[in-house]
């Protein structure tokens, strides 16, 4: 469910025209809708109201400023990876006991930005991490809620390149060290073991692997518990695919819901959730524009002025993007199958191939839906390319949420060394 179709033959995003983002901001730009972000949180959020439930928003799918202030505005927590993220995760209005902090790779610097800020709890990893955060944590004078993240050795059945919860990924600890663990923390000063974490992959279509994730570490939960461990949170990490082409069709959030409650039974503990893509999936697009078409070799080639550096999870991951004439095509023009490409100096730098398009011509503007989630937290500047703009529309109303920067924004931090510039 989202809130982008076409009103009078163009694409909108709620009440507002694509074109008309597009001719203010330029291409290319990420346009996402304030309504379609509240419902999937709220989806969520609604079916857990009768429990103390947190959930806490995969800052990475999406860390743009105003979509972090529109998740906060209706009580969202954040799930951070960096120190700069949780920053962000601040900046705009999620307040510290709302926010976990997960990864693998913590340094010393963002476990004293945590700790300082009081953040809700670290998700632990390894035993050096335990260590070393337990040594920050004492230095301050304070003793820091933690959850271990554990490796439930269950295949998540998702892209193998977002898929974490088997033995060979460098995630969680051990599932047969758990208790270990949780005996060592005890030990800790500056510990306070409070939690178990999972989180088996991304872009999972069925409940069916997260539920037995589910339910293993709720038999761990009662079994630390039985041996004395005051286990007061569950968090049961996020992943839930959306649908990104026809024929998806993922499990929905209240199957999820459901299946997560069932899995709990009685178990009486807060319960904390980490979605990214479900919230922020297909709260957005991409729009671009065609610069040229190109004939080879019997190939037709689209090209268009987003690029990998924009858009980079069909170059990542062979994602999947649909991707929409944002003026609708005549009744009955016929498609025919061309390359989507960008303007970048890699091979990979396709969008698709082959794919059955209506007719498209040099200043056409097109969309690549469900591109709110892992699109522009990993745009770069390669090539050197200014950095994707975004948008945000609510109703009628549209902001600009980032900027292009300027050429001389994108080069302030560089310089030539002394050696050079002294002739
Ligand atoms: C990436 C990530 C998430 C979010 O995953 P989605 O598939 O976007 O829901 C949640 N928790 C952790 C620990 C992650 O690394």
């Amino acid at each position: 469910m989202h809130h982008f179709a076409y009103r009078n033959g163009v694409l909108h995003c709620e009440n507002v025209s694509l074109e008309a983002v597009a001719r203010e901001l330029g291409t290319p730009a990420y346009v996402y809708s304030d309504a379609t972000l509240r419902r999937h949180y709220r989806v969520l959020a609604d079916a857990f109201a009768n429990r103390n439930t947190l959930i806490a928003f995969a800052v990475k799918a999406n860390s743009n400023i105003g979509v972090l202030a529109t998740l906060a505005s209706e009580g969202a927590g954040a799930d951070v990876v960096s120190g700069g993220e949780m920053l962000r995760a601040l900046e705009a209005g999620i307040p510290a006991s709302r926010i976990v902090f997960s990864g693998v790779a913590k340094t010393v610097e963002e476990m004293k930005l945590g700790l300082e800020r009081g953040i809700h709890q670290f998700n632990v990893e390894s035993m050096p991490e335990l260590l070393r955060l337990s040594r920050v944590a004492e230095e301050m004078g304070k003793r820091v809620p933690i959850a271990f993240r554990v490796n439930p050795h269950v295949e998540a059945g998702g892209h193998a390149h977002i898929s974490t919860g088997s033995a060979e990924h460098k995630f969680g600890i051990a599932w047969h060290e758990a208790e270990t663990f949780f005996e060592e923390a005890s030990r800790l000063p500056g510990i306070d073991p409070v939690g178990i974490a999972v989180h088996i992959g991304s872009q999972i279509m069925r409940v069916e692997p997260m539920r037995a994730a589910w339910e293993k570490v709720v038999a761990l939960t009662r079994r630390l518990r039985d041996r004395g461990f005051a286990i007061s949170r569950l968090d049961l990490g996020g992943g839930l695919g959306v649908p990104y082409k026809d024929g998806d069709d993922p499990d929905s959030p209240t199957i999820y819901a459901r299946t997560a409650r069932e899995a709990l039974g009685d178990l009486d503990v807060q319960l904390i959730f980490e979605p990214g893509r479900l919230i922020a999936g297909n709260a957005g697009v991409l729009i671009s524009k065609v610069e040229y078409i190109k004939e080879r070799d019997g190939r037709t080639f689209v090209i268009l002025d987003a690029g990998m550096n924009d858009l980079l999870r069909p170059a990542l991951y062979n994602a999947h993007h649909d991707i929409l004439p944002v003026r609708i095509p005549e009744m009955g023009a016929t498609r025919s199958a061309v390359d989507l490409v960008g303007p970048i100096c890699e091979s990979t730098d396709r969008f698709a191939k082959d794919r059955p398009m209506p007719p498209l011509k040099e200043g056409d503007l097109v969309a690549f839906m469900t591109a709110g989630a892992y699109g522009a937290t990993l745009s770069s500047q390669y090539n050197s390319r200014p950095l994707v703009a975004e948008a945000l529309v609510r109703g009628d109303a549209w902001a600009i949420v980032r900027r292009r920067p300027t050429f001389d924004e994108m080069i302030a931090l560089e310089r030539a060394p002394d050696w050079i510039t002294r002739g």
